[in-house]
């Protein structure tokens, strides 16, 4: 049901977002790759091998204007916006006390701007579709909060706050929109905290392991062939928050 669909991803590159590209790509639909520094070609071309096209396209999501060329590019080579994941994240951790302005500012823009910018303009075209699938990259630390990561934190709950709304707003034209929340996957992200702090996560995780971006990604997957569920968060985080 997804074959010959365009996805967009944003911050795909790497880690989860590259999983949840591939993860579709493996169903069939042409991927828009978005990328903010650089993209490795092995990874254009791991998509190309199921058999689908690959727009790479440099764009930084937290930049209004820059999210709309992206969206107008994915609308202009493959003529439709039928999955959009927000992928694209970033953390400044710091203690409250210490966080400057620019550590809170970034992380918002990128978190929880960037998602708002590429929904604003992919709502406009799935509206006219009258279908479409929005998934957002929230965080278990959006749900349980974390220290260290208030500005993280505020963005990853604002996601949740930015998709509910939109999926009401987009439902009545059978758009959905959900949010993923992940614990503790094995990416970039997660690589650079101290093995201390690793050690105490693993503690917390009742199946006892850490995640991998694969499984992110098919979580990615069931929620855009599902067409009954939105507004929903589904956490993919080893059990670490049962709500
Ligand atoms: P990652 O390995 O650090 O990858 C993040 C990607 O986002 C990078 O490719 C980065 O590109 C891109 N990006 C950052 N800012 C961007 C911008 N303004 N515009 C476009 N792209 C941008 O992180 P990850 O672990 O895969 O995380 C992916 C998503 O899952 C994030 O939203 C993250 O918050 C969320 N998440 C991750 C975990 C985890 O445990 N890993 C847990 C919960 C939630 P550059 O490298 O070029 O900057």
């Amino acid at each position: 049901m997804l074959k010959g669909k365009t996805a967009v991803i944003t911050g795909a590159a790497k880690g989860i977002g590259r999983a949840i590209a591939e993860r579709f790509a493996a169903e069939g639909c042409n991927i828009v790759l978005n990328y903010r520094s650089t993209v490795d070609e092995a990874v254009i071309e791991k998509i190309k091998s199921f058999g689908v096209q690959c727009l790479a396209y440099k764009a930084d999501v937290s930049r209004f204007d820059e999210a709309e060329a992206l969206i107008k590019a994915a609308k202009d080579n493959f003529g439709s916006v039928d999955v959009l994941v927000n992928n694209a994240g970033i953390t400044r951790d710091m203690l409250i006390m210490r966080m400057t302005e620019e550590q809170f500012d970034s992380v918002l823009d990128t978190n929880l701007k960037g998602a708002f910018n590429t929904i604003r303009f992919a709502s406009n075209i799935m509206l006219k579709q009258k279908s479409g699938t929005i998934i957002n990259l929230s965080s278990v630390v959006g749900l349980m909060g974390n220290a260290g990561q208030a500005n993280y934190a505020a963005s990853k709950a604002g996601v949740i706050g930015l998709t509910k709304s939109v999926a009401r707003e987009l439902a009545p034209r059978g758009i959905t929109a959900n949010a993923i929340a992940p614990g503790f996957i094995m990416t970039d992200m997660t690589d650079v905290l101290k093995e201390e702090t690793k050690k105490q996560m693993l503690e917390a995780i009742p199946l006892k392991r850490f995640g991998q971006a694969e499984e992110v990604a098919e979580a990615a997957v069931f929620l855009a062939k599902n067409r009954y569920i939105t507004g929903q968060v589904i956490n993919v985080d080893g059990g670490m928050v049962m709500n």
